[in-house]
């Protein structure tokens, strides 16, 4: 049996994909200025309007003309979401995060830039986009018999041309700039639901965190407007972000992926001193914070994980945890940006499956709920 460390060593394809991503250093990333492109690669429209070679764009800086015209990178907006947070919900998703969870079921969420998606159901395999692809990117490969898409996120600068160009729609770009006004414009539509079901705004991902500057400009016009407020984050952020972005929100829900430092690094790419401290700040100052614990097989779904999660909690003072089994609904988007994934095939949990895991938590007189 290979230990759980090896078992989550940092997968080559994503250390690929972070070193293609060209992000700063962690402190770089929460330092960045607020001069910034206008410009939106994910738009094929607005295609002219930008240097793809530009190294602010690639660093995704926030357009700092005006708060209500400050820009992020967004990948969905979904509306009447009911798990989000009190309420009827309104979800808005960030694109980029500093964690790389060989789990994620968002895969499209990790790199900070626009990217390309291949729908392998409309595909015929023609290979024009290879061709006429100016720098490259775009390969095929055969794996059991299956040809699959592979894009090299270093090389591709999400021009669009192969969006454009591709005869049966089979690619698209995810990732698109919008502004504050324009989001805030959207969430507003729901405002009525809100009232009606204590709902509101959900800022999700990705990493919201990463988008300080927006976060704050949004969440301060939806208060402005009554409207909650909520977020979705790994709390792997600079503690200044961190207590800054938490002090304009309503309620928070913070992930919780392991209690031994080293296994969490080994499996999402970063150490969880960070996250303890901001969460443990988070429960200290009154803040309304659920801890979420996506539990996944080998890696963090045995008892001796369940009472190392409990003295987890009880470090930072929680005594609020959700337990969300692990599924495979993520499964076909990593064939869809050409990724492999490496847990393919594993098999989901229930929480009829997790009932002997939650009662640990209750005997330790703490709320595990699913
Ligand atoms: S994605 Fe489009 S252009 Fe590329 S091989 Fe498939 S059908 Fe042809
Ligand atoms: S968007 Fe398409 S054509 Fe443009 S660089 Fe990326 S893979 Fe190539």
């Amino acid at each position: 049996m290979p230990s759980v460390e090896s078992a989550y060593k940092m997968p080559t394809s994503n250390a690929r994909r972070l070193a293609a991503e060209g992000l700063p250093s962690y402190g770089s990333l929460f330092s960045l200025g607020r001069n910034a492109t206008k410009t939106c690669s994910g738009e094929v429209a607005a295609q002219s309007a930008f240097n793809p070679d530009d190294p602010e764009r690639l660093q995704g800086r926030e357009d700092g003309s005006s708060p209500s015209k400050l820009k992020a990178l967004i990948f969905n907006m979904q509306k009447f979401s009911l798990n989000d947070g009190p309420g009827i919900r309104t979800v808005v998703f960030f694109k980029g995060c500093p964690l790389r969870c060989r789990w994620c079921s968002n895969p499209e969420s990790q790199l900070r830039k626009p990217q390309i998606q291949w729908d392998p159901r409309s595909c015929i395999h023609c290979h024009h986009c290879e061709e006429l692809c100016p720098r490259s990117a775009i390969s095929f490969i055969e794996t059991s018999g299956k040809e699959r898409i592979r894009i090299d996120e270093g090389r591709c600068n999400a021009c669009g041309r192969c969006v454009i160009e591709c005869p049966k729609e089979a690619l698209s770009c995810r990732g698109v700039w919008r502004s504050v006004d324009d989001v805030l414009q959207f969430v507003a539509q729901d405002k009525v639901f809100y009232e009606e079901s204590g709902g509101g705004l959900t800022l999700s991902g990705g990493e919201p965190l990463l988008w300080p500057e927006f976060c704050c400009a949004l969440l301060g016009a939806a208060s402005a407007q009554g409207i909650d407020s909520c977020i979705e984050t790994t709390a792997y952020a600079d503690p200044q972000v961190f207590r800054r972005v938490a002090s304009c929100l309503d309620h928070m829900f913070i992930d919780m992926k392991q209690a031994n430092s080293s296994y969490h690094r080994a499996a999402t790419g970063v150490s969880n001193e960070l996250i303890k401290a901001n969460t443990s700040w988070a429960i200290s100052s009154g803040k309304d914070v659920t801890l979420r614990l996506p539990v996944i097989p080998g890696f963090n779904d045995s008892r001796e994980d369940a009472e190392a999660f409990c003295g987890y909690l009880k470090d930072v003072g929680a005594t609020r945890v959700q337990i969300l089994p692990f599924h495979q609904y993520g499964e076909a988007k990593y064939e869809e940006l050409g990724y492999d994934y490496e847990l393919a095939g594993m098999r989901s949990l229930h929480a009829e499956d997790l009932s002997d895991f939650q009662r640990i938590f209750i005997e330790h007189k703490l709320d595990a709920y699913f």
